[in-house]
Order: C-alpha cells, then sequence, then structure tokens
C-alpha cells in the first residue's frame, strides 16, 4: 500500500509542472450579470469570471464600493455593456483601479456592443439634455438573443486574442453556445408568436430589442425620458393613451418604485408586471438562458391573463 501511494505521490510531484507550466486563466470582470454569463459560456475552465453590477440594480445607476475597484485591480479582462449605460459609475472606478490592463481602448478592455444590433440611435445631435440616459442609442441590447450570439463572438475572439493558444477552444464553445441559443430562440419564438403586436407599455426603455425579437408593441413609457422619474402630466397622458389604445400590460424593472405604475394599472384596468431585464434580476434568473425562459414565460401568461385584445 505504502509502495503504491509512494508510486501515486511521485507521479503526481512529476506531473505538478505540467499543470502550473500552463497559462493562468484569464481573470475576467463583467460590468453586468449578462455579460458574465455570456462570458462564462464562451470562457469555461479557462477563465475566472466575476460581475460587478447585480441584475437587480438599475444598471445605469450603481453605487460605487471599494470592493469593485479590487475586483479591477486583478482583472485581465473587463468587458462592459458600452454605449454609455455605465458611465455614471464605473470609469472612475477603472481609473482608480491603476490597472493598465483594462483602461478604456487597452487590450483587455471590451465593450461588447461593437457588433451588437443597437436600436434608438438617435440621428440628431448626440446630447444627454434633460438627463436622457441613452444618449447612443439604446443599451439594452442584450436583451435580445440574436445580440447574445454577437457578444459571444466578440467575446470569444477577444479571449483568443489574449490567449492564442486557447482559440480553438474559445471557438468550439462559442459555437456549442450559439447552436444551443439558436435552439432555444426557436421555442421562445413559437410561444410568443400568438400574441404578435399585443401592446404594452414599460417603466423604462429596457425592452425594444426585447419587443422587435419577440414581436411585442411597446406604445409608451412611465418616464418621460430614459433616466427621468414620472410626471403627473406624463402619467396622465400614458393613462388617456393606454385607454386610447386598450393597453392591458404594464412592464416595470425589479429596481423602480411600483407607486406610478400601481397607480396606472388601477386607472387603466392594466396589469402591473415585475419583469427582470437582467441575469440576476430574480433569484430563478441564474444564466442567459433562464432571462428569456423567466420573460417570456411571464409575459404570456400575463398576456393570457390580462386578455389584452390581439391586434
Ligand atoms: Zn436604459
Amino acid at each position: 500500500m505504502t509502495n503504491r501511494y509512494s508510486t501515486w505521490l511521485l507521479t503526481a510531484l512529476l506531473a505538478a509542472p505540467a499543470t502550473t507550466h500552463a497559462q493562468a486563466k484569464l481573470n475576467v470582470i463583467a460590468a453586468t450579470q449578462d455579460l458574465a454569463s455570456i462570458a462564462a459560456e464562451v470562457g469555461g475552465d479557462r477563465i475566472t469570471i466575476d460581475s460587478i453590477a447585480k441584475g437587480y440594480q438599475d444598471p445605469h445607476f450603481v453605487e460605487a464600493k471599494p470592493s469593485f475597484i479590487l475586483k479591477l485591480q486583478k482583472a485581465d479582462v473587463l468587458i462592459v455593456v458600452g454605449r454609455e449605460l455605465e458611465i455614471g459609475w464605473l470609469p472612475p472606478l477603472i481609473q482608480q483601479s491603476r490597472n493598465g490592463k483594462i483602461q478604456q481602448g487597452a487590450e483587455g478592455y471590451l465593450d461588447a456592443s461593437i457588433g451588437a444590433q443597437i436600436l434608438e440611435v438617435p440621428t440628431g445631435q448626440v446630447t444627454r439634455a434633460e438627463g436622457d440616459v441613452h444618449p447612443l442609442g439604446n443599451p439594452h441590447y442584450w436583451l435580445d438573443p440574436e445580440n447574445g450570439k454577437r457578444i459571444a463572438k466578440e467575446i470569444g475572439d477577444k479571449f483568443s486574442q489574449l490567449r492564442p493558444g486557447d482559440r480553438a477552444y474559445f471557438d468550439q464553445r462559442v459555437t456549442d453556445f450559439t447552436s444551443r441559443l439558436d435552439a432555444a430562440e426557436k421555442r421562445w419564438l413559437a410561444m410568443m408568436a400568438p400574441y404578435k403586436g399585443t401592446k404594452m407599455v414599460s417603466y423604462h426603455r429596457s425592452f425594444p430589442n426585447f419587443a422587435e425579437r419577440f414581436g411585442l408593441n411597446i406604445v409608451g413609457y412611465v418616464e418621460p425620458r430614459p433616466g427621468i422619474p414620472p410626471t403627473p402630466q406624463h402619467t396622465l397622458d400614458l393613462i388617456n393613451l393606454m385607454k386610447q389604445q386598450n393597453v392591458k400590460l404594464v412592464l416595470v424593472e425589479p429596481y423602480f418604485d411600483m407607486k406610478t405604475p400601481n397607480a396606472i394599472g388601477r386607472d387603466t384596468g392594466a396589469q402591473v408586471l415585475v419583469v427582470p431585464p437582467s441575469v440576476g434580476g430574480t433569484k430563478e434568473v441564474t444564466d442567459y438562458f433562464k432571462l428569456f425562459d423567466y420573460d417570456i414565460a411571464l409575459v404570456v401568461n400575463a398576456i393570457k391573463q390580462s386578455g389584452a385584445k390581439q391586434p
């Protein structure tokens, strides 16, 4: 027994240098849990992954914490949503990390929006006038699985650039993720098909990509402009619009005050539905696939219950 154990130990010790010789895992930090979920799909066991903003937080307004700087200090790669989604909180953290690898424009900095389809891009002058938090188009683009595939490809390319020896591994994982997402998307489209064109309103403009992909018609918003809290006049106008158009659903992101949506619901008879726009937005939504599973089941059930008139 002792002898066999010694042999095993010797083998293990001899094998050890081979493992230490292998490149260390890429330390990847994602700005949001959505990007972290996709990065984990692509990176597999060649990366470690962590995120900064949690899915139950408003990604435009995240409270900066010292622990975020610590995460960034050790990162090899930082993946951001971009389109100025994180402009209110992330740039100072990146700067304070003093990590040259992940500064904007550095090799380890990846803006996940570069290959994505971006909706609501302003055609006029780019401005944050009146506090509009979507000056470079709608930054909630991950809510379309087609964009999920594009994000995965960008992440795979970035990982391969930093770890050329693992390119085949990352490529294979992107292909695998894409085919699983294709299959899931077919299922989601079939679930939503009977409700094509159903009118609804949402609190913030989080769901245009989702609505476009799955055939929903978002006719108004509780916020007068993205990032601007509801005003009495705007709420009144929205209520009138909903009554005119027989809108029976209000989607609310989990981090907004329910007072105005509930008042709108009472006045119009619409159902008020809390819909997470992100992985981590509620405890069941633990990855990118479950985000669509959850939201689509929620919306389909609500449409059925509300008797929302189909066009
Ligand atoms: Zn937004």
